[in-house]
């Protein structure tokens, strides 16, 4: 059995992926805020500027951004 650390909150938790079920659907919830932000302006602005408009933190988005599947020519 392994333990996994939350990201988001620190929490201990059994299961996969870098988020606890606690906080999985906010999770995702910003993942796809940030995809759909993505499709619309691309990745041109600052992680600044990405976090003040999509209210996702910087560290959540360097996350997201680590998932691939972003082009950031
Ligand atoms: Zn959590």
């Amino acid at each position: 059995m392994e333990f996994n650390k939350c990201t988001r909150c620190g929490s201990f938790y059994v299961s996969t992926g870098d988020v606890c079920p606690k906080c999985i659907t906010k999770d995702n919830l910003e993942l796809g805020t940030f995809q759909n932000y993505v499709q619309e302006n691309g990745l041109n602005n600052s992680l600044e500027s990405v976090s003040n408009q999509t209210g996702i933190s910087i560290k959540n988005l360097n996350r997201f951004i680590s998932y691939g599947g972003f082009n950031n020519d």
